[in-house]
């Protein structure tokens, strides 16, 4: 069973939750006959609700190709994932292009949304998910798949488009997950790839297990858990001492907390708005970026 790396208390707040429990589930679901049963799972609970067609003709078509893998034939799972990609964002992410998990499916998620520091507790995608049940299946099913089949680069569809975001929903939780998003922008070396996580532990720990390397077009945002955190200079240093693949920071203030802030790039809550700032990977290596909290932004 995997175990995951304490953190130092000098590094701000990731691992301080106690509830484990999630990446030992989803480990022990990496077993290829409980991602069949867990498949066949969602058929049951899917069927007979509204707008869920689409989903279980897929879900049946994964198991079918996923089954003919296993027996040795060669198949490509690409039709699946290019039913995962979330082609139309609104809002924030109107114009891109995502590829997302469910934070509904993820304890570190649930956990985080228990610490009344966190911003999780008001988690603007958990809201979404809640809002809008076709969304909500789908990012179930992506979970299964992301977090636990070991894509292949004939799986991985290529995008047309000059900047992608991982997790618009979710967070990681298992290192196959992070390891599928890896080799997702190694086959679309010509696309801007990034992933806001809260969890670079577990990018860590996959960097060893599979003993794979970034890519260059692959930037990871360290999404800060506590609203109003007032991050120092020091502390950014001894979180990218520990990992050198964050790139830059992203915290979340209320109106006084970002008063008290120093700021190296305030969010324009529209992607397309400020030329795609996050994806374009232009700044120095640990710039802070401050998004005023949702629903305060007018006052
Ligand atoms: S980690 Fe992100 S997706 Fe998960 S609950 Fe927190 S804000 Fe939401
Ligand atoms: S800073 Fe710009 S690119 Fe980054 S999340 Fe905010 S609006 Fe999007």
């Amino acid at each position: 069973m995997c175990e995951v790396k304490k953190t130092s208390d000098q590094i701000i707040n990731y691992g301080r939750y106690k509830n484990m429990k999630n990446i030992e589930v989803m480990e022990t679901l990496r077993s290829s006959d409980n991602v069949i049963k867990a498949a066949y799972a969602l058929i049951d609970e899917f069927t007979g609700k509204k707008k869920t067609g689409k989903l279980i003709a897929t879900i049946r078509l994964f198991i079918d190709l996923y089954s003919r893998r296993l027996n040795g034939e060669k198949v490509t799972l690409k039709p699946i994932m290019d039913y995962l990609i979330t082609w139309e964002m609104t809002g924030k992410m109107e114009t891109m292009i995502s590829l997302s998990t469910s934070c509904q499916e993820n304890n570190f998620c649930k956990a985080y949304r228990k610490n009344k520091n966190f911003i999780c507790k008001d988690c603007y995608a958990w809201k979404e998910l809640n809002a809008y049940s076709t969304v909500r299946n789908k990012a179930k099913f992506s979970t299964l798949i992301l977090c636990n089949v070991e894509l292949l680069p004939c799986d991985i569809p290529m995008v047309n488009n000059r900047y992608f975001r991982f997790e618009a929903f979710g967070d990681l939780q298992t290192t196959i997950q992070f390891k599928n998003y890896n080799l997702f922008c190694i086959v679309n070396d010509f696309v801007n790839c990034t992933l806001w996580t809260k969890n670079p532990f577990i990018i860590e720990k996959a960097l060893k297990e599979f003993d794979i390397a970034i890519p260059e077009n692959f930037k990871i945002i360290y999404s800060i858990p506590e609203l109003d955190r007032k991050i120092t200079a020091a502390e950014k240093k001894a979180i990218i001492e520990k990992y050198p693949f964050i790139w830059y920071f992203f915290a979340v203030y209320s109106d006084n907390g970002m008063r008290k802030v120093d700021c190296g790039y305030i969010c324009k809550m529209k992607c397309s708005d400020c030329n795609y700032f996050c994806y374009k990977h232009e700044a120095p290596q640990g710039t802070l970026i401050q998004e005023i909290k949702k629903g305060n932004e007018n006052k």
